[in-house]
């Protein structure tokens, strides 16, 4: 039976990452796909605690409805953590969504008409190209280098191309590349958008997990004209299932936002909310995300340690100071789809670099996520797709 879709589905297909998130859940594959925290760091015990508080306390608003805008002493909270890119807000400006992922779509649909053009960083994270899609727009994608998005590409395409709308960026540790902005372009980013009027998206679920060096201010913090949303997520710094994020934004800016989130779910969970917002009050996270630091650090050191005494000549890889991923350059005859099929058969998984290009292209990279595998695994796992890439050349 042949259902009459709407077109934007044409474009819609299944996430690579997704088909292959499903192998990986075989337990003898070592998986270097998906951007899974480590599940033994999840607070179980203080969560177990903190629920059942908020159920006994206040079990019947926690079970009601709730504003669009979300739980207020949760967007207090969330308003604190927000000074680490300092970011001066308040509650007004923030608006709770289910997961980052939310505010991706929700982006997609305040500001996209079929057409209209998206910029982005090249590469960039899949799950933002797929959500922007189903508003069938282009996307340009702007060369980037160890220092970030390059500002005279991005200048050069503002001033050639109609009808964008906004630049999506992801500043720190970079999902897919690891890599983070220099301070500079970040300034520049945002005079540039003022020059061509055009928003910023900045999306950072990752800049808090830093392993050296300071944490730079956010884009956001130059922004003088409301025209950046930020969108943050506890999903790395606490738990992915949590479903808990935000965006924070200003004036009629977040109002769209939220008239958006009404028509698509009302308003993200009141109890989530509420127990989280019990956990920040009663706990320290940044004591939690320091403990998750120490192990994320142990396992790039030792995923970077092996590649580099593992693999071959010509194989190059960037150096992230944080965050969950560092990405890998093949010599360019190497197709990374097909190594990923050999390195399958050595129960290896790992997401070839070509869907996180928009336009397609780049074959020869790839994504390895390091903070969900033990350091036993990931020492044997590189060391086996070593083998993988030396059997390609
Ligand atoms: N943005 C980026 C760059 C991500 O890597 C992810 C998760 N992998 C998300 C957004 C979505 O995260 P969540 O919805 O869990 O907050």
């Amino acid at each position: 039976m042949g259902l009459n879709y709407a077109k934007r589905m044409d474009n819609i297909k299944a996430s690579e990452i997704r088909e292959l998130l499903k192998l990986t859940q075989q337990p003898e594959i070592i998986s270097f796909a998906g951007g899974l925290p480590a599940p033994e760091l999840f607070p179980v015990k203080q969560m177990a605690e903190v629920s059942k508080q908020v159920l006994e306390e206040v079990g019947s608003s926690a079970l009601q409805y709730g504003p669009t805008e979300g739980y207020g002493p949760f967007r207090e909270q969330i308003v604190k953590r927000m000074k680490k890119g300092q970011i001066e807000t308040s509650k007004e400006n923030i608006l709770v969504t289910s997961g980052s992922q939310q505010g991706l779509d929700l982006t997609g649909m305040i500001f996209l008409n079929p057409g209209d053009v998206v910029l982005c960083e090249s590469p960039s994270y899949l799950g933002a190209l797929n959500a922007f899609k189903a508003y069938q727009p282009k996307f340009k994608e702007v060369s980037t280098d160890d220092d970030g998005m390059v500002m005279e590409d991005l200048e050069k395409i503002l001033e050639e191309t109609e009808n964008v709308k906004f630049v999506y960026v992801i500043p720190d540790f970079q999902n897919p590349s690891g890599r983070t902005w220099s301070i500079e372009r970040r300034k520049k980013l945002v005079e540039l958008a003022n020059k061509y009027n055009i928003a910023i998206i900045e999306d950072n679920p990752y800049g808090e997990l830093r392993f050296e060096g300071e944490i730079p201010p956010a884009v956001k913090h130059y922004d003088t004209e409301g025209r950046v949303a930020y969108l943050g997520t506890f999903s790395k710094t606490f738990a992915p299932g949590m479903r808990l994020g935000w965006i924070c934004a200003e004036g009629e800016f977040l109002q769209k936002y939220i008239f958006v989130k009404q028509g698509t779910d009302l308003q993200t969970s009141t109890v989530s909310q509420m127990q989280l917002a019990k956990y920040l009050e009663k706990y320290d996270l940044d004591e939690h995300i320091e403990k998750i630091k120490v192990v994320y650090k142990k396992r790039r050191d030792l995923m970077l340690n092996t590649m580099k005494s593992e693999f071959p000549e010509g194989v190059k890889f960037t150096y992230p100071e944080g965050g969950l991923f560092t990405w890998v350059i093949l010599p360019e005859h190497i197709n990374a789809k097909d190594l990923a099929k050999l390195a399958i058969e050595k129960k290896v998984a790992f997401v070839p670099g070509g869907s996180f290009f928009p336009n397609g292209g780049n074959e020869n990279t790839l994504r390895l996520n390091y903070s969900n595998m033990d350091e036993e695994r990931i020492v044997l796992g590189i060391k086996r797709l070593a083998e993988c890439i030396k059997e390609m050349l």
